[in-house]
């Protein structure tokens, strides 16, 4: 363990550029008995990122003076995240959000995956890519420092068939971007379905709700669900719906509108993208902007599907980093994927991978103020 902490230090030293600060640079330091990489850009941006469960710890990008301010929720040491938490800053999979009952079929043959969701399965399962221990490479390019993730699912982990090999690379670029680029492939034919879920708060975790912030989803159309949050297979037209997000609205506008014990007074809904299908290029999904602090946030993806979730069942007993209590809405999650329970609806765009092929998924964040 000793020898395998110098090494990685050194390789960390090698990666690290000597020029005066800020970056571009990457460290590394013990985080309980996993590690923490921090990632700068030339522009001072910061990104923590564990090796477990391939977790973003921490964010920090400038506010309208130049502050630079941490901007997701968190825990402060790996304990945290051994813990009972909702996926705070999680690389989601095998399959992230929900399937039906967790079961579906595979070339005629029934699976059936562990149900940790009321009668589904969520986000992987119990013990999800979260929770795993991934082998990390950090690097540095051109664009920015970065950090490649991989790990191997055996075959029948969580109930899915096949062997698969996940890989996600973070990359800070010097335009200010978190890029995330996921890959798999498989020795049988499966379901993957890969995400980020960070909770983002662009006024900072713990000192006001997310409930000012403004949003724009750029969908035409939503998935309605039934009470399990399981779509009923309708794609509906956002409008005259408080899911029409295609002008900037204030989150906590419309969200009274939304009725349903299972949405608890927010969105937790799936949305459309428009851009989807046009290429294999990501494209503009949604835009966030704080107010208070004028901080700004696009999203961009390559993925058919946008899960808003706004921090609905936050209810004040998880503690974070700042040691806050993180209260309903204290942050929200805009989670690029494949649609919920795509694998038993072949209208939806697959999340089936078959051996020989590679799934790609790339999400970019990108940052600003104003
Ligand atoms: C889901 C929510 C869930 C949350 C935490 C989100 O991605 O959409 O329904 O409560 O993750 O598990």
């Amino acid at each position: 363990m000793r020898i395998a902490l110098v090494l990685l230090l050194a390789l960390v030293a090698f990666v690290s550029c000597s020029c005066a600060a800020p970056g571009p640079s990457i460290s590394a330091r013990p985080f309980g008995g996993c590690f923490l990489y921090t990632l700068e850009n030339r522009n001072g941006v910061r990104a923590c990122i564990t090796n477990y469960g391939a977790t973003l710890v921490s964010l920090e990008t400038p506010d309208r003076d130049g502050r630079l301010g941490n901007i997701v929720l968190g825990f402060r040491d790996l304990d945290g995240y051994l813990g009972e938490h909702p996926y705070f800053g999680s690389a989601v999979g095998r399959y992230a959000n929900r399937i039906a009952g967790g079961r579906f079929m595979v070339d005629g043959t029934a699976v059936q995956l562990a149900t940790n969701n009321g009668p589904n399965h969520l986000h992987g399962g119990i013990n999800g890519f979260n929770r795993v221990v991934w082998a990390a490479e950090p690097f540095l390019t051109s664009f920015g420092p970065g950090l490649r993730l991989r790990h191997t699912s055996p075959d029948h982990d969580e109930g899915y068939p096949g062997e698969v090999e996940a890989t996600v690379v973070y990359t800070l670029t010097h335009d200010d971007e978190l890029m995330i680029d996921f890959t798999a492939t498989t020795t049988a034919p499966t379901a993957v379905n890969l995400t980020h879920h960070s909770y983002f708060n662009l006024d900072g975790p713990g000192l006001r709700d997310v409930l000012s912030h403004e949003i724009q989803i750029l969908a035409d159309r939503y998935l309605p669900t039934d009470e399990t949050l399981i779509p009923t297979g309708e794609l509906r037209d956002v409008k005259g719906t408080p899911f029409d997000l295609r002008l900037p609205q204030r989150i906590g506008d419309r969200k009274g509108e939304i009725v349903g014990p299972q949405f608890a007074g927010g969105y937790d809904h799936c949305f459309a993208l428009s851009g989807y299908g046009q290429g294999a290029e990501p494209f503009l999904a949604a835009r966030l902007r704080a107010p208070v602090s004028g901080r700004t946030l696009e999203v961009w993806t390559t993925e058919p599907g946008l899960q808003l979730y706004t921090g609905n069942f936050l209810d004040g007993t998880i503690v974070g980093a700042e040691g806050v209590h993180y209260h309903k809405h204290a942050g929200l999650c805009l989670e690029p994927q494949r649609y919920p329970d795509s694998v038993n609806r072949p209208e939806f765009p697959t999340a089936f991978l078959r051996p020989g092929e590679t799934y790609r998924h790339t999400t970019i964040y990108r940052f600003g103020a104003e």
